[in-house]
């Protein structure tokens, strides 16, 4: 009989095929999702990340610096973390890590990021 058909038991879910219970890993990485989310919320919401978020701005001229570099002028939105909060907490406030992005630029290169993540962990 092949091992890969194997079937094995999980205490909580049963029988299951594969490395690790589908149910058990989708619970644990959704918690760690709501523990992230709780991290970051105190540091959006924090005075230091306030005054953070201005300089930035005013830095880069309130433009979209994604766009810069592909040559167009937009009004920049959202303040974004270049190495991402999750994997450098540390540079959470640090302005050399912070670029300013419109809504479409953020939302791709979360995107990006998010798929990149989902990559690594297969
Ligand atoms: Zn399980
Ligand atoms: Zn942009």
């Amino acid at each position: 009989m092949p091992t890969i058909n194997a079937k094995k038991l999980c205490n909580i879910h049963g029988f299951y095929v594969g490395e690790r219970c589908p149910i058990c890993v989708k619970k644990q990485n959704k918690a760690y999702d709501v523990m992230r989310q709780k991290d970051k919320k105190k540091i959006y919401n924090s005075k230091r990340w306030k005054t953070v978020r201005e300089i930035v701005i005013l830095r880069d001229n309130l433009l979209c610096q994604q766009c810069l570099k592909d040559g167009f002028e937009s009004i920049g939105e959202e303040v974004d973390h270049i190495e991402e909060l999750s994997d450098r907490p540390d540079l959470a406030y640090d302005i050399d890590n912070l670029q300013l992005l419109c809504r479409a630029c953020h939302v791709q290169k979360t995107y990006q990021e998010k798929s990149k993540r989902l990559d690594l962990t297969k």
